[in-house]
């Protein structure tokens, strides 16, 4: 599968824990290009696991993503992202800087994230919150292309994961600042020759 992202784009990855969401950044992402909600826990808590810790944690991932977007600089998005109140704040954040929005869904099965998940011992992620993520991820995928998103991945088996090929496209505001030249250009063009028809 391939993935065409235009160079100032946010990408949200959404997928339930243990979905391999942080894999995917780390293989297709420069480090500073990715906002984990977990790496900001630790800024603020010294424990990427502490939710209590949330809160000022995802005020910090929105400040850093908006001032990278400010930039046109692409950010990535690691959370589990399956909230649709979640996803708005970002896509809020996107529309500001005017910046377009890519959602990567990670659907992969719960089964398959539970096995990693306590296999592994990566993370203390209780079952029933992975359940809760996964009904609230199958309640958000009909929705995400009406909440905002300019395009949506989705990849549904480890298989699927391991064929991506992400390729950088010319940015969006890019075109959008040709554009504008081009309407100011025009517009200007228009008044001259209404000045030259009224002289
Ligand atoms: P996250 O919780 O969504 O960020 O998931 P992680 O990226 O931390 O991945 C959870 C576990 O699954 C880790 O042990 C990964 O090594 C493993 N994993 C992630 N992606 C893949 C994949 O595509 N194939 C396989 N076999 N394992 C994966
Ligand atoms: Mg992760």
């Amino acid at each position: 599968m391939k993935i065409a992202l235009p160079s100032d784009a946010m990408v949200v990855l959404v997928g339930i824990a243990g979905s391999g969401k942080s894999t995917f950044a780390r293989a297709h992402f420069a480090p500073t290009e990715i906002l984990s909600s977990d790496a900001f826990r630790a800024v603020v808590a010294d424990d990427e696991a502490d939710q209590a810790a949330s809160e000022d944690a995802f005020a910090l991932l929105h400040i850093a993503l908006a001032l990278r977007l400010r930039r046109a600089r692409l950010a990535v998005v690691d959370a589990t992202n399956v909230e649709e109140w979640g996803r708005r704040q970002l896509l809020d954040i996107a529309n500001r800087t005017q910046r377009p929005s890519v959602a990567i869904v990670l659907d992969i099965p719960v089964a398959v994230c539970l096995a990693r998940l306590t296999s592994r011992g990566i993370r203390p992620v209780p079952p029933h919150a992975v359940r809760r993520q996964q009904r609230d991820l199958r309640r958000s995928l009909a929705g995400l292309l009406e909440e905002g998103f300019s395009a949506i991945y989705a990849i549904d088996s480890p298989e699927a994961a391991a064929t991506v090929h992400v390729e950088r496209i010319a940015p969006v505001s890019a075109a959008r600042d040709v554009m504008s030249r081009r309407n100011r250009a025009r517009r200007d063009d228009a008044r001259s020759s209404n000045r030259h028809r009224n002289a």
